[in-house]
């Protein structure tokens, strides 16, 4: 069963990791792994992960 869809391609996947709710696609994963820290790509990662760290401290700050 895929009940997964990655967040960042849109993909349902078996294999992957779990970011805070955000499912993230093992391809992905890897692609991120991949991507140096020069890169524009790490900077993207970068961001996206602090996009859904901010927002998941906001719904949880919002449940209490
Ligand atoms: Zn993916």
């Amino acid at each position: 069963m895929s009940n997964n869809i990655c967040f960042s391609c849109g993909s349902p996947s078996d294999v992957g990791v779990k970011i805070l709710d955000n499912f993230l696609c093992g391809e992905c994963e890897a692609a991120i792994v991949k991507t140096g820290v020069e890169e524009d790509d790490y900077q993207k990662w970068i961001r996206i992960c602090r996009e859904l760290w901010d927002e998941q401290l906001i719904n949880t700050l919002k449940e209490e």
